[in-house]
């Protein structure tokens, strides 16, 4: 999911507020991406990948950058999302992510996104889906605000 406009701006603005109050994980979250591809399959929808990340994604696919984008991309403000299946699964997605090391943004800073931190419950409800959650290394209160910090930047810059 990418935040609309407004929202972003909101958060933004808010940094501050945001990163000086009590969180459910104050204490830290565990999180090891196990390769499922649950977040890589399924519902469509947004994928965005900035310019400087399609230049890299295409040099690591040895492919030329016009060509890749062509094939795999379409405009979304002011970059590109990747391209889905008509099942919704990633145009990157064969058995694994086959951009895994240069993956877009987006996806290296799932599962510690906004709508999945709001609560307990929704950290919760993303573990029965995400089977990386409680597992591997205990990310920092500091990590997983920086890692939403990066993604709210990202996001703004879309614009
Ligand atoms: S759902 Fe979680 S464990 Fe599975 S590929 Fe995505 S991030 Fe990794």
């Amino acid at each position: 999911m990418l935040y609309n406009r407004k929202l972003t701006k909101l958060f933004r603005n808010n940094m501050d507020r945001l990163f000086n109050r009590p969180y459910f994980f104050d204490k830290g979250l565990r999180f090891e991406c196990q390769r499922c591809g649950t977040c890589c399959t399924g519902a469509p929808g947004t994928i965005y990948v900035d310019k400087n990340e399609v230049d890299l994604i295409a040099k690591y696919l040895s492919a030329r950058t016009s060509c890749f984008i062509e094939k795999n991309l379409y405009p979304f403000r002011t970059g590109y999302s990747i391209r889905e299946y008509t099942d919704g699964r990633c145009f990157f997605y064969n058995g694994g992510c086959t951009v895994y090391p240069l993956r877009p943004g987006q996806c290296k800073t799932f599962p510690f996104w906004v709508e999945n931190l709001r609560s307990p419950k929704k950290w919760r409800r993303m573990s029965g889906e995400c089977t990386g959650i409680g597992r591997g290394p205990l990310y920092s209160r500091e990590q997983i605000l920086e890692i939403v910090r990066s993604n709210l930047d990202t996001v703004a810059k879309s614009y």
